[in-house]
């Protein structure tokens, strides 16, 4: 039988902030375990929580961002289960009454975008993290570090609606590219900070009930999303085929041998009872902080790079490789002399991410070096053939290791570039003067003696102007002995 694939994600993004999400204890990555923590977020008795405003300005730009709708009271709620690494044996979350409803977060795969309905982005805490076994002599010991317990999160629950392995791909991706783009998580899937579960099941095709799902649980690469999906889409294939069930249960993917574990038979969502927390208020978001996360919401990626190839017409590959972050497109825009984005972005695509590449370091290594307005002076200077192309690279490699303009440079290195219209003009004139029978040889319609001429103004520069320059304004000089 053909079966319609139905999956839906619960994505979890760590939120870039100062402080956890209930109390002051740093949000940093890679501490000594155990060092970033206190009774609040360590669970001890008596200690109160308090909600960090800075992460809900995140969860509202991002709600703002995916078009949802953002609740005026929305509540925590604790949701109770038991993890060694969880110290106070429940969650700090939302239930029933979350920070944001719908929304949508658009997908493109083969040129073709869909947009992907959400139910709900919720507000909550991480927990701490165990490592284990360890052996220690004859014992066998595990390790909790609660430097994570608490740290803010956001977890964004799609409706069932993606239909692939590839789809789930499509998705992890643009929500990283968007998280990293509004600067509220560096999403990197390697620390932790952007991991999913995905619900999938499986139905016979054309018909609308839904299969019995299961749970995939801790995906934590793009490719292991899609292997994983992949994979249980594969098992329940199987199962339905030989005329057996899909048992509910929740399995984890591992993606170093490529197999499929079951982890346990899966709750009910009443086995967690849920109940408000009554160490804290309920969440009250004004108009005010709506309308500041509205205005806050910057040009999209997506909108980005349709306009940077619609309206400044760059190639799409371009478009699509130079709005990948927010630093390099903004650095884009700033450095393109005015109708020059195709020269900037040739620059950019080829000689910048090569320098970036080669050292390992992000675009922002490169502006610190060389910001917008500098290379944008050299930019200008290659646009105006001021700078002929084996010059042009000689000053780019000192750009990024040496001070000042473009000028200072060529004069630090001692080099002299004739090109540049002021610089060249005069030596057209002086060899047309200096050839008067060829050049009558030229009005009269010979075009072979023009090539004598471009060669005689290129030996008065000293081979260092850029033959096209030649031809231009040898052309515009004849055409006014033409007409005189
Ligand atoms: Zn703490």
């Amino acid at each position: 039988m053909a079966w319609e694939v139905v999956i839906g994600l619960e994505c979890h993004v760590q939120l870039k902030t100062e402080s956890k999400m209930f109390c002051g204890c740093p949000n940093a990555f890679g501490a000594e375990p155990n060092t970033n923590v206190c009774p609040v977020c360590l669970g001890l008795p008596g200690a109160l929580p308090r909600t960090n405003r800075v992460a809900i300005g995140h969860a509202l730009l991002l709600g703002s961002a995916l078009g949802c709708r953002v609740r005026a009271e929305s509540v925590f709620a604790r949701k109770h289960y038991f993890y060694p690494d969880m110290p106070k044996n429940y969650q700090i979350s939302q239930y029933d009454r979350p920070l944001c409803e719908g929304g949508e977060l658009a997908i493109e795969r083969d040129g073709v975008r869909t947009g992907i309905a959400l139910t709900r982005i919720h507000c909550e805490e991480d927990a701490g993290k165990s490592f284990h076994p360890e052996r220690h002599g004859d014992r066998r010991l595990s390790r909790v570090d609660f430097n994570r317990a608490g740290v803010p999160l956001l977890e964004l629950v799609t409706e069932p609606v993606l239909r692939s392995p590839a789809e789930c791909a499509a998705f992890l991706t643009a929500l990283r590219r968007l998280v990293r783009w509004l600067g509220i998580s560096d999403g990197d899937m390697e620390k932790g900070q952007l991991r999913c579960d995905a619900n999938v099941s499986l139905r016979p095709a054309g018909s609308t009930p839904l299969g019995t799902k299961t749970e995939l649980k801790n995906l934590n690469t793009i490719k292991g999303v899609e292997r994983g999906v992949a994979a249980e889409i594969a098992r329940q294939a199987g199962i339905l085929d030989g005329g057996g069930r899909v048992t509910q249960a929740t399995l984890l993917f591992d993606a170093d041998r490529d197999r499929l574990a079951l982890m346990r038979t899966k709750e009910q969502a009443h086995d967690y009872r849920y109940f408000p927390d009554p160490d804290l208020p309920v969440l009250r978001v004004s108009e005010a902080l709506r309308a500041e996360a509205r205005n806050a919401t910057p040009e999209l990626p997506w909108a980005r790079e349709a306009r940077f190839r619609d309206v400044l017409q760059l190639p799409a590959y371009d478009a699509a490789v130079l709005t990948e972050s927010r630093e390099l497109s903004d650095y884009v825009e700033a450095c393109a002399p005015e109708g020059q984005h195709k020269l900037a972005s040739n620059w950019l695509m080829t000689e910048v991410l090569r320098w970036t590449k080669e050292r390992g370091v992000s675009v922002e290594e490169w502006s610190a070096r060389v910001p917008a307005e500098r290379f944008r002076d050299f930019l200008a200077r290659v646009a105006s053939r001021e700078l002929p192309g084996p010059i042009a690279k000689q000053v780019f490699a000192w750009l990024p290791e040496e001070d000042g303009g473009v000028a200072a440079l060529l004069e630090r290195h001692g080099v002299k570039v004739a090109s540049g219209e002021a610089t060249l003009r005069p030596l057209v004139r002086a060899v047309l003067a200096e050839h008067a029978a060829v050049v009558a040889q030229v009005l009269a319609g010979e075009e072979r003696p023009f090539g004598f001429l471009v060669g005689q103004v290129m030996k008065k520069s000293g081979g260092q102007a850029v033959p096209q320059e030649v031809q231009r304004l040898l052309r515009e000089e004849l055409a006014e002995r033409a007409r005189s």
